[in-house]
């Protein structure tokens, strides 16, 4: 699949309402999408076709101001009125918090009638969550194909330290410079492809839910993510290589990936645990104080990690009863296991166990998932078999185009990599690989083999 076919699924998407076998309808919220070179000068047709008239507030840092921002803002000057919201003083980058979130939202109740975010990942977060706010639509101008985001109908913010995903609607526009995202910094666009690559990841998570659980899930927006993901894998050197059509095909792949979360109504076609190793990552450090590394490329090694645990998982035998039985009297009881989360979690603890208890089992919920897994351990497995990638696979794709593969590259100790595996299950309800290798009493075993067999400590 190349990008004319990627951006004819688009096309086919975009603005639309789509009677799906699921059962739901899904309503693609996004109306236009626009991938080329030059893109920035389509703004004001956009704002003109899709806002309504009135002021407009361009949302942007320095940096994204420099890449894409005053061009907009020229390209609007003739026609429309629209101030410049710049966040973040000169060389500080800001952060995906309540306080941003605040200050643009305030700035958006003086009289303005839509947001266009100029940015990535946390600029599109912020101005997407404070226009839901007001109830104001948005625009985007992407400058870096780094994640996949820009289209998804959660927003990413840390709420009381915890990196929480919030509803939102997605952007009206969406505008793709191919000349602006070539431009960028090519850790970024790596760090896109690895967002993508955590898919095989993110939806065995998904399908594991639907099926232990009986959790929604939905084959069409998981094959949208697995299109982006496999057409993107296939180009991962000329990704890699920063070249016109390698992004063009990438942002287009992070386009449809967000798209699938956005109608899916949740981040699950597209995050499960291994985004929760980059969210432990990620609050620890905002904790300390100091800078984690790229949203994606944070997600890529996470996923080398997950798909470890995946294949060490498929070596477990069908719990029978007498394993069954094994597992509970063997459990932990939940005070006592609060009390060391208390201690390892530190400034996480609290709001990470309000997460935790949404879905720790009772030892009655237990038994039956473990009773079900019994009954349909072949069955589980050959629906989650074909979604799997190997850890060593995906290992190749990340280092074809030069993305990460180890923690050391981007900054983590073995220390602190070792604790965001052990502790990502503990931080959002949400039911992953880490919930089913705990359930079938066989996580704190798996940490180390896990470990090494993804190769992240190298
Ligand atoms: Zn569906
Ligand atoms: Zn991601």
């Amino acid at each position: 699949m190349r990008l004319d076919d990627l951006r004819s699924v688009l096309d086919g998407l975009v603005g639309k309402t789509i009677r799906c076998d699921c059962g739901r309808s899904h309503n693609v919220h996004t109306r236009s999408v626009t991938i080329e070179p030059g893109a920035v000068a389509r703004v004001p047709d956009l704002v003109e076709r899709y806002f309504p008239q009135g002021k407009l507030l361009v949302v942007a840092d320095p940096n994204t101001q420099a890449a894409a921002g005053n061009a907009v803002m020229d390209r609007l000057a003739s026609k429309f009125q629209a101030d410049l919201h710049l966040l973040g003083a000169e060389g500080d980058i800001p952060v995906g918090d309540e306080t941003y979130v605040a200050a643009v939202r305030e700035r958006l109740k003086q009289g303005y009638v839509a947001a266009l975010a100029v940015g990535s990942g946390t600029i599109n977060d912020l101005v997407k969550l404070a226009a839901e706010q007001v109830g104001l639509p948005y625009g985007v101008v992407c400058t870096a194909a780094s994640m996949n985001g820009y289209t998804s109908s959660i927003a990413a913010i840390y709420v009381d330290m915890l990196k929480r995903t919030l509803p939102a609607t997605p952007p009206v526009w969406v505008v793709a410079d191919l000349d602006v995202l070539s431009a960028a910094p090519q850790e970024m666009t790596v760090a896109g492809l690895a967002d993508l690559m955590s898919k095989p990841s993110s939806s065995s998570d998904w399908r594991s839910a639907s099926l232990i659980l009986g959790e929604y899930y939905c084959d069409y927006c998981a094959d949208l993510s697995g299109m982006a993901e496999a057409a993107c894998r296939a180009e991962a050197q000329a990704i890699g290589k920063g070249k016109a059509e390698g992004v063009a095909l990438l942002v287009a792949g992070l386009i449809l990936s967000g798209l699938s979360m956005a109608i899916a109504g949740s981040s699950s076609p597209a995050s499960g645990g291994e985004h929760l190793i980059s969210h432990v990552w990620d609050m620890r450090r905002l904790h300390e104080g100091k800078p984690h590394a790229l949203h994606g490329a944070q997600a890529g090694l996470g996923t080398l990690m997950t798909a470890s645990l995946w294949e060490l998982l498929q070596t477990v035998p069908r719990p029978e009863e007498a394993r069954i039985q094994e597992i509970i009297t063997a459990r932990r009881p939940q005070e006592e296991e609060e009390a060391d989360l208390m201690e390892r979690l530190g400034p996480l603890a609290e709001a990470s166990l309000a997460e935790y208890r949404r879905k720790r089992p009772d030892d009655q919920e237990l038994r039956r998932r473990l009773e079900w897994l019994r009954d349909n351990w072949g069955e589980f497995w050959a629906a989650v078999k074909p979604l799997l990638r190997k850890s060593s696979e995906l290992r190749d794709t990340l280092e074809e185009a030069g993305a990460p593969v180890t923690a050391r590259e981007i900054g983590f100790t073995p220390e602190e990599t070792e604790a965001a595996f052990r502790d990502a299950r503990y931080v959002r309800s949400r039911y992953t690989v880490f919930d089913l290798a705990a359930d079938l009493g066989v996580l704190e075993e798996f940490v180390a083999p896990a470990l090494e067999r993804s190769r992240v400590l190298e």
